[in-house]
């Protein structure tokens, strides 16, 4: 990288176009982050498309599923008020955001790398080109009759849509009853109108793989003209081995051996190579057994929900920071996380319902080593679990002086928290 000036790091003329979904819980983070350096920021999200500015925040509202009309709204922006970066915010806004990134002439990953990285089927198709170690793999149409399928595939087996998220209607068959059940599920979640109108493209088919064995682990980094710099590495030590695949526990440093860290972070540059992508931040999953390392999935955005609130590095600074610097063109200089321990546990739905309340949160947080804890299911909000649902009840943050005892306190944390959920709805007092 070039020397830094102070001339060079200033970041206040430049001005940040955010585009984000509502569903999304981090915006807020970027919003504060971007504040924090001084840089002025649009929106733009898919609140709602029939009113002009209906928030009174100066957002600029788009579809993401129509990309190229999302660019048209930013383009008329842009021509009044000249856009120094394009961040997206999860997965759904990242081709916009590629597409006009490439309009704005601004540093992006390609809109054909990140339409990759939104579907399921065709990363693998890449990373197998490129000659990285893929399960085995094949696409069939949802309309297929499941019987004459389920005698071909190699079990166990994972069956997932093609660009869903949050491992919602991921599911794991062992054997062929399994797989119809799985595949007939599956097809039933694509059915629902808000995925069919988001996703006219990959809902009607669905991916079978072979199962990877394995402990599985979460990397972030960013990337710069191509190459992969190394943010975090996360354990994930509940066991995921299914029929479902829920997201707990997030914990860093991780426990892993360096040189299987190394080849991590080696698979990940790859695998990203692979893609196609270059520029920003990547969320990579993967998995580690005794026949090496293997991708199961490389997003083309940061860590999830609110997870991110686990990493600083250098002096305090946010991965939000990072990722807004980097869309600006002002690299961080350190980019080293810092010493503690960091981990988070997105609270599972224990079960379905309507969730009235939680009690004692009082006492979670003052276990050893809890930092926050955030409940951002609303009471009277109809939870439902994976694989048709796909989110949490909240989320549980923890810093400590190791990983073992950031786990701890997680685990210990949430023994505390007592979730009333109830078949029917609560009587919220006016
Ligand atoms: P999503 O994008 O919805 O999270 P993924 O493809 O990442 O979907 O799958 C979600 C989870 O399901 C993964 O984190 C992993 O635990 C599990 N999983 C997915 N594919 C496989 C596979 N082939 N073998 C083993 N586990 C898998």
């Amino acid at each position: 990288m070039p020397s830094q000036t102070p001339e060079s790091n200033s970041l206040s003329h430049k001005r940040l176009l955010l585009l984000f979904t509502t569903t999304g819980y981090n915006a807020q983070d970027f919003a504060e982050a971007a504040k924090k350096l001084g840089v002025e920021v649009v929106y733009g999200t898919d609140r709602c498309h029939v009113l002009d500015d209906p928030w009174r925040d100066g957002a600029i509202p788009m579809r993401f599923s129509s990309p190229a009309k999302a660019v048209d709204a930013i383009l008329r922006y842009g021509r009044t008020k000249p856009i120094h970066g394009v961040v997206a915010i999860g997965d759904k806004p990242t081709v916009a955001a590629a597409l006009a990134s490439r309009k704005l002439n601004l540093p992006h990953n390609s809109p054909e790398s990140v339409e990759a990285c939104r579907n399921k089927y065709l990363s693998r198709q890449l990373l197998k080109r490129a000659g990285l170690p893929v399960p085995g793999f094949a696409c069939y149409s949802t309309d297929l009759d499941s019987c004459h399928i389920s005698g071909r595939v190699k079990y166990p087996c994972v069956l997932k849509p093609l660009s869903l998220s949050a491992s919602q209607g991921v599911i794991r068959a062992n054997n062929p009853d399994e797989f119809e059940e799985a595949f007939r599920r599956i097809g039933k979640i694509l059915k629902n109108p808000a995925i069919q109108v988001s996703r006219e493209r990959t809902n009607k088919q669905i991916l079978v793989e072979d199962y990877v064995e394995g402990k599985e682990f979460a990397l972030e980094g960013i990337l710069s003209r191509g190459r992969l710099r190394f943010l975090a590495l996360f354990d994930k030590p509940d066991p995921l081995h299914g029929p479902f695949f829920e997201e707990t526990l997030y914990i860093t440093p991780s426990r892993l051996a360096a040189p299987s860290q190394e080849a991590i972070l080696n698979c990940s540059q790859s695998a990203a190579q692979a893609l196609g992508l270059r520029e920003g931040p990547i969320h990579a999953e993967l998995r580690i057994n005794r026949y090496g390392t293997w991708i199961i999935e490389v997003a083309a955005r940061s860590i999830g929900g609110l997870c991110s609130r686990t990493l600083r590095f250098g002096t305090g600074i946010s991965l939000e920071e990072i990722i807004i610097r980097h869309a600006l063109g002002i690299e961080t200089i350190s980019e080293v996380r810092e010493k503690n321990a960091a981990g988070v546990m997105m609270i599972p739905f224990p079960g379905s319902g309507y969730f009235h309340e939680v009690a004692g949160i009082e006492q979670a947080s003052k276990v050893k080593g809890i930092e926050e804890i955030t409940i951002t299911a609303k009471p009277g909000q109809k939870l439902i679990p994976l694989p048709e649902g796909s989110s949490y009840l909240g989320f549980i943050f923890a810093r400590g002086s190791s990983s073992q005892f950031v786990e701890e306190a997680l685990r210990r944390a949430h023994q505390k928290l007592k979730f009333t959920i109830r078949p029917e709805l609560p009587v919220i007092p006016s």
